[in-house]
Order: structure tokens, then sequence, then C-alpha cells
């Protein structure tokens, strides 16, 4: 059997001899860039069906079809967990969300804060980056991306149930806010813009029961760096790696 070591997220249902038409694009990254031709195999997922081989069945140059085999993977949740980041600048934002689909959030929501300096994002191509970093890490679910939502609307609504972790650069240092761990269950994480949290969001935050305020070590790390320190530290003390 031809190796399998192409990964492609499609979005289309997988099962036994279940065929998948690709688009024009599928179809130009498969056949022009990655060369396959018909007869050889590769990896497909959809968030939902666990991960299948498959194998090319036609290929041309802007169309193409693929036949499901066999399963290879069951569908691998991540923990109960989202993250909410005020968005950065452009690459830092990319970036925050292709650490986030890695490290194993199940769902990404960009947060507007009174010192975001973005009041739009591109959801689609935020989006894609996440589509980008399961196939690359071998994961069998992408995680959603929010709309950009203001802080506050988001809050207001907050589930009951949910826990934030709330990073707040003011306790940086304090080794008794170090995240500790805890009961497992629905958590998000926040992470504010380069400019923190006004006083209006610290008072909010602040009185919210839902919430557990956390130093991330001594330093203040940059909203990219916290967004995958804060990721690494909830994955150890309560989530998939624990
Ligand atoms: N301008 C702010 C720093 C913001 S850093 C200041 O100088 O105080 C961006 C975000 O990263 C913060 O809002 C916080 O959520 C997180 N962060 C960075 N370092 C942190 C730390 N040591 N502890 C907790 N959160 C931190």
């Amino acid at each position: 059997m031809a190796d399998a070591k192409i990964r492609l997220y499609v979005d289309q249902p997988l099962g036994p001899g279940q065929p998948v038409t690709l688009n024009a694009d599928q179809a130009h990254y498969l056949f022009s860039v990655m060369r396959l031709g018909v007869g050889a195999f590769l990896l497909l997922f959809n968030g939902r069906d666990g991960e299948w081989r498959a194998e090319v069945t036609s290929a041309a140059r802007k169309a193409g079809t693929l036949t499901c085999e066999a399963q290879t993977a069951p569908l691998r949740m991540p923990p109960d967990l989202w993250l909410l980041f005020a968005p950065i600048k452009k690459a830092r934002t990319d970036f925050i969300v292709e650490k986030a689909a890695e490290m194993g959030a199940a769902r990404i929501i960009p947060v507007q804060t009174r010192f975001t300096n973005a009041d739009r994002i591109r959801q689609d191509r935020l989006q894609a980056h996440a589509v980008e970093a399961a196939e690359q890490c071998g994961g069998t679910f992408v995680p959603e991306v929010a709309d950009l939502v203001p802080l506050d609307r988001l809050l207001a609504d907050w589930p009951q149930d949910r826990k934030i972790l709330w990073c707040n650069e003011h306790l940086a240092g304090v080794a008794e806010a170090l995240p500790k761990a805890g009961t497992p269950g629905p958590w998000a994480i926040l992470i504010g813009p380069e400019g923190g949290f006004s006083e209006a969001e610290q008072t909010r935050l602040a009185a919210m029961p839902q919430v557990v305020q956390a130093s991330l070590g001594p330093r203040i790390l940059r909203a990219d760096t916290a967004a995958v320190a804060a990721l690494a530290l909830w994955q150890t003390l309560l989530g998939d790696w624990a």
C-alpha cells in the first residue's frame, strides 16, 4: 500500500466505501503540489468521523474523487476548554489560533476588550488556520473559531457552570496565584490584549463566581506567549496531559 502521510480535512461524511468529492483547491493541492495520482493513499478527517485512509480514484487538475477505505483513528475530542483572547496583530493572532488548535482547545473565541486594537477579524481565515493546525498535528477534531464578540456581552450570558481561568498580569510573580489542579469540568482561559484589562473589566471579572484568577509566573508575557503558556498549564493540571 502506498504511504498515507498526507492528512486532509474535508467537510464531508466519511465511512466505509464513502466517495469524497474534492474541490478545486483540494485537487490542486493533492495532484499538483503533492503529486498524488490515482491509486495513491492519504488520510482524511472531518472533525466528526475520526480519521480514514482513502484512495485517489480519479484525479484531474481542478477536480477529483477519493474513496474511503478504513478508519485509522477514532474521533478524539479535546477537553471542554475554550480559549478567550483579545486579538492582537495579524501574525500573532494567527499564531494564537494555530497553537490553540494544536494544544487542544475545543473552542476559540476572539474577544473585544476595552484595549483591543482590532474591531473586526477575518473569521474564515482564522478558521482555516485551525484546520491546517489539526491537519499537521494529527488531530481528528477542529475547534470552532467564533466571530469577534465584545467581552462584556460574552460575560453577560456566561454559563453558570463554566469556570474562567483569568490570566491576570497584575498577579505576575504572586506564587500563590499559580493555577492549581482542581475540579475538571468546563473551563475557559481568558488572555488580555497587549494593553491589559481596563479597571472596569477587572472589577467585573473579579466579581464573577466562575472566575479563578491566575498568575503565569514572575514575568509579563506577550499575549501570544501567555495563551500558549496558559493552555499548557491547564492541560497539565486539568486536561488531557494529566
Ligand atoms: N500591558 C500589560 C500586559 C499585558 S500582557 C501590562 O504591562 O501589565 C497580555 C495578557 O497576557 C494579559 O492581559 C494576561 O492575560 C496575560 N499575561 C501575561 N503575563 C502574565 C502573567 N505573568 N500572569 C498572568 N497573566 C499574564
